[in-house]
């Protein structure tokens, strides 16, 4: 750390991508800028789609690759979890970075994500908590540009702490494909809504001849609305989005209300 910035104290970091993805490499990066007490408690396989779940039917394993960094057969979930109730010595984290994700996660990817759910769950647990994922565009041959979110994340995540947010809100920041642009415009952001089906189902066949098949996404064409994370990031912007897990729809809940509460 530059000894210039002051620490921001004990961060945990995890992901979903599992603990050998190249995302980790960059995300233990940023938070070497950050602080000199970084811990690291990650899956330890790929865990992508596997949103906020947790483990109760397998036994949960955990391995200590060296003294702050762990691999854990589980979740996103789990890690944090593990981290905060086993793993952890002394201080709880001031903050959770979980990430950076290989890929965006925007619009109807939250609800998906594994990255996502682990900033979920250090904020259920108390914590400020921020999901980092890197967009990349797919010209056939894949990229993904983590040199964004390694340039950009130290001061994005420090002028969030500044301006700080509320205790039951996540932030979601997606970085875009743009490497070698030295300043990135951040902005606030609603989630988004894909205007068409992107996902895709491959079917091939197995050596045996039985079907098997792939989820596959096809590149967005959307035109999505200003002020949304899609239009921001697809315009070279930071997006930072304001996540709450109270999913209570205000507005149909006072529709029903008024529906339904006729006595
Ligand atoms: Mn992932």
């Amino acid at each position: 750390m530059n000894v210039q910035e002051k620490s921001i104290g004990r961060i945990l970091l995890t992901n979903d991508d599992g603990i050998l993805a190249p995302g980790l490499v960059a995300m233990e990066k940023i938070a070497a800028q950050l602080s000199d007490d970084v811990w690291v408690v990650a899956p330890e396989s790929e865990q992508s789609g596997a949103s906020h779940s947790l483990t109760l039917s397998e036994p949960i394993r955990v391995h200590k690759i060296h003294a702050r960094k762990f691999a854990v057969r589980g979740t996103p979930t789990d890690c944090v979890m593990m981290a905060m109730m086993r793993i952890i010595d002394g201080a709880r984290p001031d903050l959770v970075l979980s990430g950076v994700n290989r890929g965006q996660n925007m619009a109807d990817d939250v609800t998906y994500s594994g990255t996502v759910a682990g900033a979920m769950e250090g904020t259920l647990l108390g914590l400020p908590s921020i999901a980092l994922s890197q967009a990349f565009e797919n010209n056939g041959e894949v990229v993904v540009p983590f040199d964004v979110a390694v340039a950009h994340g130290p001061r994005i995540v420090r002028r969030l702490l500044d301006v700080g947010w509320d205790r039951n809100v996540l932030l979601n920041v997606n970085f875009p494909d743009r490497s070698g642009v030295e300043y990135l415009e951040l902005k606030a952001t609603a989630q988004g809504a894909r205007d068409e089906a992107l996902q895709v189902v491959d079917e091939r066949r197995d050596p045996r001849g039985d079907s098997y098949y792939w989820y596959g996404f096809k590149p967005s064409q959307s035109q999505p609305p200003v002020g949304t994370d899609l239009r921001a990031v697809q315009d070279g912007h930071i997006s930072v989005t304001p996540l709450h897990l109270d999913l209570t729809h205000d507005a149909s809940r006072n529709t029903l209300a008024r529906l339904l509460e006729t006595g």
